[in-house]
């Protein structure tokens, strides 16, 4: 079975734009989805991110607002993309940040693929990014804590099973990995936050949130080497198709 991508809305937040594009539009304010993406016909069935938690403990632990329908909700955003999450194998963590490691739990069944790199920088980041890793240094409680015996930690490129590689892609964070998957249409990649809308790929513009934006371009180039389509993170426009190719 030929491999097929859908992007899962799991709730949509408004921030300001130079967030996702550095040093642009400083004062616009987006709507932005949060994304979990379902892998589907290879192997195993994957998803790549969980999303964040749910809307009342981001609201209480963080001042930040999250908009969540009834079908959004992740177990019922799931079902109705025809996923059962206790099903789901391998659940592939492109780096973590808040909004996209808050619901390991829903899937016990599943591995879960970390860049070792991106753990070691959760463990202890550096101060401005305590609140994004929900750093227990900084006296948080990171949600993927609970998770951790079922961490798979990876070091670098690796080829999860034929279709499925994963990329090490720092720049946005240390250790963040996309995922590049080989359909019937050439390679799609699912660049995570290096590529938060399609403005960033387009106008080649690094995200606002980076730890080294040298380290942003060189992964443009990975990017742009390896890829045939690029699916941004943090852009409504992926929900134009249900799945892809
Ligand atoms: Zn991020």
């Amino acid at each position: 079975m030929a491999l097929k991508i859908k992007p899962v809305c799991v709730g949509t937040g408004e921030i300001d734009k130079s967030i996702l594009t550095y040093l642009h539009d400083q004062g616009t304010k987006v709507k932005v989805p949060f994304i979990v993406w379902v892998i589907e016909g290879g192997e195993k069935l994957v998803v790549v991110d969980a999303g964040p938690a749910d809307p009342g403990t981001v609201f209480k632990e963080r001042g930040v607002s999250i908009h969540q329908e009834d079908h959004e909700e992740p177990a019922q955003a799931l079902k109705n993309a025809g996923v059962d999450p206790s099903e789901v194998g391998i659940v592939i963590s492109t780096h973590l940040h808040w909004d996209h490691c808050g619901n390991f739990s829903l899937f016990p069944n599943a591995d879960i693929y970390v860049q070792r790199r991106e753990l070691e920088f959760a463990v202890a980041p550096l101060e401005i990014f305590g609140a994004m890793y929900e750093a227990a240094i900084f006296k948080r409680n990171p949600k993927w804590v609970n998770s951790v015996s079922r961490f798979r930690v990876m070091d670098g490129d690796v080829d999860l099973f034929p279709g499925v590689k994963l990329l090490h892609l720092p720049g946005h964070t240390p250790g963040l990995q996309g995922v590049l998957i080989s359909t019937n249409n050439g390679n799609y990649c699912i660049p995570s936050d290096t590529v938060n809308i399609t403005e960033n790929w387009e106008n080649q513009i690094p995200p606002g949130i980076h730890v080294n934006i040298e380290d942003c371009y060189q992964s443009f180039r990975k990017i742009e080497r390896m890829a045939d389509h690029v699916l941004p993170n943090h852009d409504m426009k992926v929900f134009d198709r249900v799945a892809y190719p």
